[in-house]
């Protein structure tokens, strides 16, 4: 699974929002999906209706809602955060160690023995972690990157 940011999902988000039914008590495209048969849930004013022609939508739907449930925890500011994958995180703690020049231009042997699974290991502590669709992603909370 790639890294995840969350101004893409944010843009997703609203995607998915326009394409929504809106609510017929107050407007409002916030709705969770259907319970039970075709019954929708206004998120706003709470008022729950039976909606027999929006079938397509309760993909979109589930999908809105596992969104905005995902940025509420990680990005609650909206300024953007960067979601790595778990089988990414490796190759992110290279990059990150390269970036803040962790590592010299050059190095020899035994320097380039790295165990970069330990040294992602040690990383993770720093991190906070949320699991979207069936994968686990590792973020810094409040970050601006
Ligand atoms: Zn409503």
């Amino acid at each position: 699974m790639a890294n995840l940011d969350t101004r893409e999902l944010a843009e997703e988000l609203e995607g998915l929002e326009d394409e929504m039914p809106h609510c017929p008590n107050c407007g409002g495209d916030h709705l969770s999906p259907p319970f039970g048969p075709r019954i929708w849930k206004c998120l706003s004013c709470h008022f729950a209706f039976d909606e027999p022609d929006m079938k397509d939508s309760e993909e979109d739907a589930e999908r809105a809602t596992a969104i905005r449930e995902l940025l509420e925890e990680v990005d609650p500011d909206g300024d953007g955060e960067t979601l790595i994958s778990e089988d990414d995180f490796e190759e992110h703690a290279r990059e990150l160690a390269e970036e803040i020049g962790a590592i010299p231009d050059e190095i020899h042997w035994p320097f380039t023995c790295i165990d970069w699974k330990q040294a992602a290991s040690d990383l993770q502590t720093d991190y906070s972690t949320v699991t979207f669709d069936g994968t686990d992603y590792y973020y810094v909370f409040g970050s601006l990157s």
